[in-house]
């Protein structure tokens, strides 16, 4: 399962009775998408809410694809920001909490975890074909990569 799947609503039942429609727990789950995407009843929220979830679609359902949001680029850009995240050298638990602050949708701070321990397995395998190429310049910047996010 990816990350994106261990990502819920922060409230979600809260939330739900304010749309006054069933959202489901996972941000990414299409149903709550497409509640995002259309805006539909976001203005029954009260305001703290509406911004995180304005924000939300903002920075991640904002693109021009004709499938958009099951075009993949919201799962993608989210992973982006978690990586952005951890290499401002943060931890899973501060993570999730600056998660919850942005965009009210929390996570396990385990599941976060394992994320970033496959991403690094995933970059040092990168590293390792790099290598194989001979390609010295793709290969120094996947160990950047790397120190970024296990330090
Ligand atoms: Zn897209």
């Amino acid at each position: 399962m990816a990350i994106t799947d261990k990502i819920y609503v922060k409230n979600h039942r809260q939330l739900s009775s304010q749309l006054e429609t069933n959202i489901p727990k996972g941000a990414f789950k299409g149903a709550t998408l497409d509640v995002l995407f259309q805006g539909e009843g976001l203005e029954k929220l009260d305001d703290a809410t509406r911004d995180r979830v304005l924000d939300f679609s903002q920075d991640f359902l904002d693109c021009d694809c004709d499938n958009n949001p099951y075009c993949g680029c919201p799962e993608r850009k989210f992973i982006q920001y978690l990586l952005e995240l951890r290499a401002q050298g943060l931890g899973p638990d501060a993570i999730v909490d600056v998660m919850t602050d942005d965009y009210m949708v929390y996570a396990y701070p385990g599941d976060i975890l394992s994320f970033l321990d496959d991403a690094v397995r995933t970059l040092e395998a990168a590293e390792g074909l790099a290598r194989v190429d001979g390609a010295a310049e793709k290969r120094d910047e996947i160990r950047q990569s790397k120190q970024e996010l296990a330090r």
